[in-house]
């Protein structure tokens, strides 16, 4: 399905229900409540929070439910300001491969690995002065 279908799609439903005249800013915050939902959610699969086996079978079907419903939020301020995402996404795109040169984006990601493990490295050294030494 392209973008622009589904902003139509989405405009039209609202429309039927009235909801097309709720505040951009109220649905700005519904979007933000979405972003809470993928952040829960993302925070579980990577293992910071904890989960029952049921639950982790879950965690990516949720997801994918929890981004749309944010992606749908975000399409629903479009249409309210009259914004076309469609061409706001294809304008992105020129702009990120000017930007993001993909012969450049290998030495980058390599400095941000590289700094993350001196953090991590970091905080192992300060857990080990805490705790002792780790015992896994
Ligand atoms: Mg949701």
């Amino acid at each position: 399905m392209d973008i622009g279908t589904y902003q139509k799609w989405v405009r039209d439903f609202d429309r039927e229900r009235g909801w097309d005249l709720c505040l951009p800013a109220e649905v700005f915050v519904h979007f933000l409540e979405e972003a809470g939902e993928i952040a829960r959610l993302v925070l579980a699969l990577e293992g910071y929070r904890e989960v029952t086996p049921a639950e982790a079978e879950e965690l990516r079907p949720r997801l994918a439910e929890e981004i749309a419903d944010a992606i749908t939020f975000l399409i629903k301020l479009a249409y309210l300001y009259e914004v076309d995402v469609a061409g706001g996404l294809a304008r992105n795109m020129a702009k990120c491969g000017g930007r993001y040169p993909s012969a450049e984006a290998p030495g980058a990601v390599l400095t941000y690995l590289r700094r993350h493990r001196e953090e991590l490295e970091q905080f192992l050294r300060q857990y080990r002065e805490r705790f002792g030494e780790e015992t896994e």
